[in-house]
């Protein structure tokens, strides 16, 4: 074996190949466009459009219901890899995959995994999860959105905030409560269509991603069947935890991508940039910051890697290694975001160059799927033996 294949720790055939096809459509579909949907302020739908066939949309969705059926690791790579170029196209993959396909293939009936999972695979449905409200951000237990039981269904009614892609999901994974004095034993997680009457929905504008992202989404007496409930009524606590699960290993593994992007921008640009009659890269100073970028990538690659290990092994929860892989490797992105526009000057918060935008970025993966100060509680819980599996 090459020194190269023994530094990815024995990488398969198979998933340096999965590797090698994502790295391809990331640097030809993606980087060469990124600026112009930015500058339009556009949502990349053609190119979201292109990530069905190629299997994207599908990664942890099993063959039998038309997705790639990849392994963890692999999956985890094609995340790091988009990000590497594009944190929104990475985000759906994301959302597609963890948040809402891996929570249907879990707790789904056999009827929800057709409907829903086979389109999702094939790319025909975009997927988003409505979670966080305006009173519950953190706090998901003292969510507001009420569900109520009527014939042989239940009605919706509340809103969400931040809410990604809702503008252009066609299936909403959803959080409601039949009992907000039951906290979290009151919640449930249903499946619904985005053309169900009573849901709208508006673009919640940021200072950042200006492309028709985030969005917020009204519920106003939405009649939802019975067979569109996830599990049992009361199981939607248990179920975001495990969708949340595997959404901290894509977001490290997106925090992985993007921080690695910075560093090949700060490389290229130090080796390039002359002042003082040299390039900025001999400097000392600028060689310093060089060096923790490069080793703290690493290492957050390698805590992200085990949590796709253990997952691929078959451990149902592996949420102590996920909050930490999320924690590390997104305080790492911040950190060599904010240090790769320090390396570029003035020119690093110029719209000609990409790193003052992964830096504005980088802050929203310290935030979402669980802020850093809720991964910081939940790894000493898990440290200290005061929470278990
Ligand atoms: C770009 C973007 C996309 C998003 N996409 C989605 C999505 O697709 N679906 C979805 O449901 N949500 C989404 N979110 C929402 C995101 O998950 C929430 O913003 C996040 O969970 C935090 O909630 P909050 O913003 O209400 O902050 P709050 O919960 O109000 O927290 C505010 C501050 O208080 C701190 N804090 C809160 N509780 C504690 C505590 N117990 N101990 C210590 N500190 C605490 C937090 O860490 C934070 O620093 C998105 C957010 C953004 C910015």
């Amino acid at each position: 074996m090459r020194l190269e294949e023994l530094r990815d720790f024995g990488l398969t055939e198979d998933q340096r190949m999965i590797r090698a096809t994502a790295r391809d459509f990331a640097e030809k579909e993606i980087l060469p466009k990124i600026d112009d949907y930015e500058r339009e302020e556009r949502y990349p739908l053609e190119i979201v459009q292109k990530l069905g066939p190629l299997g994207f949309l599908g990664c942890l969705i099993p063959e039998q219901y038309g997705g790639a059926g990849l392994d963890y690791i692999s999956y985890g790579i094609v995340c790091e890899e988009m990000a590497r170029a594009d944190w929104l196209t990475a985000s759906v993959i994301s959302v597609q995959n963890s948040l809402v396909g891996s929570t249907i293939l879990r707790f789904g009936s056999e009827d929800q995994k057709r409907r829903f999972l086979v389109p999702m695979a094939r790319g025909e449905k975009l997927a988003s999860a409505c979670l966080t409200e305006p009173n519950a951000g953190s706090d998901l237990a003292s969510l507001e959105t009420t569900a109520t039981r009527k014939g042989d269904g239940y009605v919706l009614n509340g809103s969400k905030i931040f809410i990604s892609h809702a503008n252009h999901a066609d299936i909403y994974f959803v959080l409601a409560t039949l009992d907000r004095s039951l906290r979290h034993k009151g919640v449930c997680a249903f499946v619904v269509e985005r053309e169900t009457p009573g849901i709208s929905s508006r673009p919640f504008p940021l200072h950042v991603l200006k492309r028709g992202n985030t969005a917020e989404v009204t519920f106003e007496d939405v009649y939802v069947p019975r067979e569109n409930l996830l599990a049992g009524e009361g199981e939607g606590f248990k179920i975001v935890g495990s969708a949340l699960d595997t959404g901290r290993y894509s977001v490290a593994s997106r925090a992985v991508g993007q921080a690695q992007g910075c560093v090949d921008f700060a490389l290229k640009y130090a080796g390039e940039r002359v002042q003082f009659g040299q390039e900025i890269g001999r400097f000392q100073m600028v060689q310093q910051m060089l060096a923790d970028m490069v080793t703290s990538v690493e290492a957050s690659r390698l805590l992200v890697r085990r949590v796709g290990y253990l997952k691929d092994a078959g451990v149902e929860r592996a949420s102590f290694e996920a909050s930490m892989a999320k924690l590390f490797a997104t305080d790492t992105c911040m950190k060599v975001a904010t240090d790769a526009v320090q390396i570029f000057g003035g020119y690093g918060l110029a719209a000609e160059f990409p790193v003052g935008r992964y830096m504005q970025e980088a802050k929203i993966l310290q935030i979402g799927e669980g802020t850093n100060q809720l991964q910081r509680i939940l790894v000493a819980e898990y440290a200290l033996g005061l929470r278990k599996y």
